[in-house]
């Protein structure tokens, strides 16, 4: 008789079993880690894994270790109210603080991880833009051994990464902040309980006056997060004076590929991108100031 269960549910006690079984399951198998996402699709019968391996109960995963001087390490288990409350993150990386601290709901923060949010591929993602523009790194582990792959090759369109059956994500590694190092996080939405329509992330190393190197990631404003290349080449090797912020932020508006929705046009966020991205500039070379 067929089992009337919608799928099997398990709970792997480490990293080698989860990502053993995952093997096992191949295409059949989802992971489950705050369950923010996926359990409404389970619900609404979006997805009909055969197996949900719930990872909550691997121990060592909910962690946040370093500083901007060395560096810093965040498990696949930290969820998005741990990155908020660090202080850390929030002296150290302030715009992935800024990303987490912006999203209202804290039952979603409480329960929701980072790497979760990561794994979902919404190119509105706040955290990703964050994370990107901070040049994350992301540990992806297999039954083949582990590999570590910079957040910017992680995305391969909408809703989709690089993932393959029988991956997962483990820890996210962010690198050392160098001195003179600045950013800002800039979003745009509909209501404050609503996802993003527009949102920026800019980090930026000013040495004596003059840009060293720039980073800007935008969401929401093309199938994957991105970074806005042309406009950082502008940046780089310049004093950041309002024509060189007009330039790059006019460049990066001109780097989207946004599309309409029911949250805005695809003419208006390809303004607002540009908007945000030179509020984003202002407010980085204020702090730089400050
Ligand atoms: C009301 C609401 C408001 C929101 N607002 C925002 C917002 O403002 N900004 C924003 O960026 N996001 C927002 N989100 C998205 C939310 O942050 C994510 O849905 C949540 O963080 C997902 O994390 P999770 O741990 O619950 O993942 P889960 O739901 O458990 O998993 C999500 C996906 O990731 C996979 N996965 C999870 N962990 C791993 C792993 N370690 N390795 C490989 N795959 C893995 C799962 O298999 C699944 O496919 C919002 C969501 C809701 C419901």
């Amino acid at each position: 008789m067929q089992s009337l269960k919608p799928f099997e549910y398990v709970e792997p006690a480490t990293i080698e079993e989860a990502v053993s079984l995952l093997s096992d399951y191949a295409d059949k198998g989802k992971l489950l880690a705050g369950g923010v996402d996926i359990m409404p699709r389970l619900r609404h019968r979006k997805i009909k894994p055969a197996f949900i391996l719930n990872i909550k109960k691997i121990q060592g995963l909910d962690y946040i270790d370093g500083n901007g001087g060395d560096g810093l390490r965040f498990g696949a288990l930290t969820t998005i109210r741990s990155i908020e409350l660090s202080p850390v993150i929030r002296k150290d990386y302030s715009i992935l603080y800024e990303a987490a601290h912006q999203l209202p709901s804290h039952q979603v923060k409480s329960m929701g991880t980072m790497v979760g949010n990561l794994c979902v591929g919404t190119p509105a993602s706040d955290m990703a833009t964050s994370l990107l523009a901070l040049d994350a790194e992301l540990k992806i582990v297999n039954t083949s051994g582990e590999k570590i792959l910079p957040i910017e090759d992680f995305y391969i369109g909408v809703g989709q990464t690089v993932l393959e059956p029988g991956d997962m994500v483990t820890e996210v590694i962010l690198p050392s902040v160098m001195p003179g190092t600045r950013g800002s996080y800039q979003h745009l939405v509909r209501t404050r309980a609503d996802i993003s329509k527009v949102c920026v992330a800019v980090w930026i190393t000013i040495t004596d006056g003059i840009c060293k190197q720039a980073r800007i990631a935008l969401g929401a404003v093309a199938p994957t997060v991105f970074r806005a290349k042309k406009a950082e080449a502008l940046l780089n090797g310049r004093e950041l004076d309002q024509d060189v912020i007009e330039a790059a932020s006019q460049a990066a508006s001109q780097e989207t590929k946004p599309i309409t929705d029911l949250r805005s046009t695809a003419e208006y966020r390809k303004e607002a991108a540009g908007i945000l991205v030179k509020r984003a500039l202002n407010k980085t070379l204020e702090r730089a100031k400050a």
